[in-house]
């Protein structure tokens, strides 16, 4: 059994900053992922990342504007930290070697980002998530002495001892099929989020919420599950992203009328407030026979210097090119509101350490908050790096103060029967990518941008019966190498149960705040609501539910207008 101080389950951003920080502590370390590092959906980041840098900004205005950008949801306590060290963490990155673009005076640049009172955005193109996660990758090959790789590998399920405190995880070796218990003194889940419950969605296929679900199953809360961000700017059908960057470029909104419509909605930020705000005005015009035809409204980016979108934003050039046919130098293109982050997670506290002893979360699994009920783009770049360095620290301390837990091989057991059934299921179930074409389909109809009380209802009903049919949905690879039908079967269940806290959670709260706009309770409603909700697994039932208190720090919940 491969045994390590610390076990990381994924190798994006969030999962190699806490390995780098970790290794740089002393810990041995296992960095685990079902895909490649360099694959990791924290590739696909476009626009940039954010800290006050500039001497004329400052931290507290950073935080102010992520608590305002929250709904008063996120936990200042926990924003405080992020928005204080983010300054630090680009430096590191940029020392590390992350060619982060510079102005004409050759300084660090910036570009405007939605919600945000300073341009803090710092970039490089629109690549910057895969210029981060290709330097990271290459600083972990330095610790190769006590970092062990573990690429194409499956978390199938984590591990408890008697004492209830995670030891581990037992992983499919993806190549053959072998099946592997870990142990670890800390295990810290770092495996990302969790878009592909909706369809269509920015987020790319392996986004299906495992490290989400297997800690929710061990009875690791998990907080803000209602709390799904929908992007302003995504292309009709497919769901690719148009950056937030093309915005904070100067990229205009219209409607099918060539109405300016956002000087309705926030006069003073316009095109740059925050998502939840832009999308919901966006949905509003659509709803309201203002859009195209096609569901949509136009995004102008022909308002940007022609020179300048095919320095910064590139990809998003060749993005208008091959998936929707227009060159976005000449002419606008048509955009949606689409479901593109999930604010809820794993509940953690400031370290990234859960409830549940020994096991750490970072990154979009995991929910610290603070990004309450809506996340300002380019805070997540950001939250990846600094609670992804925090708990391979604490991780790493823990470590060092113990002795290896024993690891019960009752699990892998466990895991083998689950993957033998899979296998071994006759056909005559529908087939798997059927059931969850349902799923995502139904969760952008019933729990979008707006949603009710008769929808959500509906969707939950929907998810109890395609749970049922999922436990029987036969397979049609029953090889061992690079069966790549078991695994969807397995990241199904996982959607599922993430699908289920979503829809609980949206059901719950009968108000409205940040991502959740409920139209039968369309005020937010502080006296009641300003609290998380907090989900927990209650065998094959409906989750748990909780509530815990925001924590405030310096700013009292104001109305919000951008
Ligand atoms: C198109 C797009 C553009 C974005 N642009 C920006 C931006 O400009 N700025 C910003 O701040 N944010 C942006 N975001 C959000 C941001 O990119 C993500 O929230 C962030 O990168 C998530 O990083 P992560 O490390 O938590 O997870 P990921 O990068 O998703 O990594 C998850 C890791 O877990 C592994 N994994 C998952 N399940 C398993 C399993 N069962 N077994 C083993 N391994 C597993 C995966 O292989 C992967 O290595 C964007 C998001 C999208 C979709």
């Amino acid at each position: 059994m491969p045994a390590h101080d610390v076990l990381i389950i994924g190798a994006g951003l969030a999962g190699q900053r806490a390995a780098l920080a970790a290794a740089e502590a002393g810990a041995t370390v296992a960095i685990m992922s079902k895909v490649h590092p360099v694959r990791s959906h924290s590739n696909a980041a476009a626009g940039g990342i954010n800290a006050a840098l500039n001497p004329e900004d400052s931290w507290e205005s950073h935080a102010f504007d992520t608590v305002k950008g929250s709904d008063y949801l996120g936990d200042q306590d926990a924003i405080e930290i992020m928005c204080r060290e983010a300054p630090g963490e680009v430096l590191w990155l940029e020392h590390r070697g992350v060619t982060f673009h510079r102005n004409p005076e050759g300084k660090l640049g910036t570009r405007a980002f939605g919600g945000a009172s300073a341009a803090r955005t710092y970039y490089v193109a629109d690549i910057t998530g895969q210029a981060l996660l290709h330097v990271l990758y290459e600083q972990l090959m330095k610790y190769y002495d006590r970092i062990d790789r573990f690429e194409e590998w499956f978390v199938t399920a984590l591990v408890q001892d008697d004492d209830g405190q995670c030891t581990g995880a037992v992983a499919r070796n993806i190549r053959d099929g072998s099946l592997e218990l870990f142990g670890a003194k800390a295990t810290i889940q770092a495996s990302g989020g969790a878009g592909q419950c909706f369809k269509p969605t920015t987020n790319a296929l392996i986004c299906t919420g495992d490290g989400i679900a297997q800690s929710y199953r061990i009875g690791a809360p998990l907080m803000d599950m209602e709390m799904i961000q929908y992007h302003p700017t995504t292309l009709a059908g497919n769901g690719i992203l148009i950056t937030e960057g093309a915005r904070g470029e100067g990229a205009h909104l219209y409607n099918a009328r060539g109405e300016r419509f956002m000087e309705k909605y926030a006069p003073n930020k316009m095109e740059l407030a925050s998502r939840d705000v832009v999308s919901r005005s966006e949905q509003t015009e659509i709803n309201e026979g203002r859009g195209f035809p096609d569901g949509t409204v136009a995004l102008d980016i022909t308002k940007v210097p022609r020179k300048r979108t095919l320095e910064a934003l590139r990809e998003i050039v060749n993005i208008g090119r091959d998936f929707a046919g227009v060159d976005i130098t000449r002419e606008p293109i048509h955009i949606r509101p689409g479901c593109h982050y999930i604010m809820g997670g794993v509940k953690t506290d400031v370290w990234g350490a859960t409830p549940i002893p020994g096991l750490y979360a970072a990154g979009e699994v995991a929910c610290v908050s603070v990004h309450g009920g809506n996340r300002l783009g380019a805070n997540s770049l950001l939250d990846t790096l600094i609670f992804g360095r925090r708990s391979g620290e604490h991780a790493a301390e823990r470590a060092a103060g113990m002795s290896a837990p024993r690891a019960s091989e009752a699990v892998l057991a466990d895991e083998r029967r689950a993957i033998a059934e899979i296998i071994g299921r006759e056909g005559g179930g529908r087939r798997i990518s059927e059931i969850k074409d349902e799923l995502g389909t139904m969760m952008n109809e019933k729990c979008a941008v707006f949603r009710d009380e008769a929808g959500l209802s509906e969707a939950h009903a929907t998810i109890r019966r395609l749970k049922e049919e999922e436990s029987v949905a036969a397979i049609d690879d029953r090889g061992s190498v690079f069966n790549q039908d078991v695994l969807a079967a397995i990241e199904l269940g996982y959607m599922l149960d993430c699908a289920e806290c979503i829809v609980v959670g949206a059901l719950e709260r009968k108000e409205s705040r940040g991502a959740q706009f409920r139209l039968d309770f369309p005020e937010r409603n502080d006296d009641e609501w300003l609290k998380h909700i907090n989900l927990s697994v209650n065998g094959a039932d409906a989750p748990k539910i909780s509530y815990s208190p925001v924590t405030m720090t310096q700013w009292e919940p104001q109305e919000r207008t951008y």
